[in-house]
Formats: C-alpha cells, sequence, structure tokens
C-alpha cells in the first residue's frame, strides 16, 4: 500500500515554494531559473531548504533522508556565511 509516501506540501505552494507534479520540492538545479551557484538542496526560496523524501527525487530510503540531514547543514552554513559577506560589501 505503501502508506506515507504521498508529500504533505500543499501550505508551501502559499510560501513561495516550487514543487513538482506530484507535490514533491524541487531542489538544487531542479527549481526553474536557478542560477548556476544554487546548493544542491536550496528550494525556491533564499535560506529554505528541502532534505529526505519531500525532495523531487530523492532516494525514497532512511539512509538517503538522514545523510541528507546531515549535508543539508554544511550547505546551511555556506548560505548564511555568503548572505553575511554579501551584507557586508553592499552600500547601506
Ligand atoms: C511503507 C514504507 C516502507 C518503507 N520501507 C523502507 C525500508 O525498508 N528501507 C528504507 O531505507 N526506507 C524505507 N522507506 C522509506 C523511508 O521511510 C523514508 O525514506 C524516510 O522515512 C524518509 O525520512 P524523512 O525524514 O525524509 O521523512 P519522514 O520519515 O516521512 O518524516 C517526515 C515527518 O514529517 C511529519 N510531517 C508531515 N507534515 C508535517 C507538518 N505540516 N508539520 C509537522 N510535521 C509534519 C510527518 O508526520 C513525519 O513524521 C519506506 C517508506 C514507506 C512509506
Amino acid at each position: 500500500m505503501f502508506i506515507g509516501a504521498e508529500p504533505n506540501t500543499g501550505w508551501l505552494r502559499t510560501c513561495g515554494v516550487s514543487l513538482d507534479d506530484k507535490g514533491f520540492v524541487l531542489t538544487g538545479p531542479d527549481v526553474a531559473d536557478a542560477p548556476p551557484q544554487t546548493l544542491p538542496l536550496q528550494t525556491s526560496v533564499q535560506g529554505v531548504f528541502a532534505t529526505g523524501d519531500v525532495h523531487s527525487g530523492s532516494t525514497k530510503r532512511v539512509a538517503s533522508a538522514v545523510g541528507e540531514g546531515a549535508a543539508v547543514v554544511a550547505q546551511i552554513h555556506r548560505f548564511l556565511t555568503e548572505a553575511r559577506t554579501a551584507s557586508q560589501v553592499s552600500p547601506g
């Protein structure tokens, strides 16, 4: 029956997070018009990341969900570092 495989993501549409046609969250290069520097687990909203089963194209295995949860920490650190650098160099 594969109970539990349906993403509960409808509410994300109101937040501007892009979903695929099955409701999974688009990330990285799958996001339409994503700039080349887009991080792999970054969604269409700056600073919002998606990991595990909920992101489009995920492997749907426990080990990969846990691994992505660990990997996204480095991506969030990178995002915050770049955001801080950008705010320091921009005038005002
Ligand atoms: C029937 C079945 C059998 C499976 N068998 C295997 C297997 O043998 N081996 C294997 O490796 N993988 C298996 N999987 C896949 C594995 O369960 C998933 O890959 C893994 O659980 C994904 O982890 P996750 O943290 O991304 O998502 P989930 O484990 O689905 O966790 C998401 C959590 O978010 C909660 N949630 C949802 N919406 C909201 C909300 N709005 N607010 C707050 N919380 C919310 C949910 O209740 C859930 O607790 C199976 C999956 C299913 C459905």
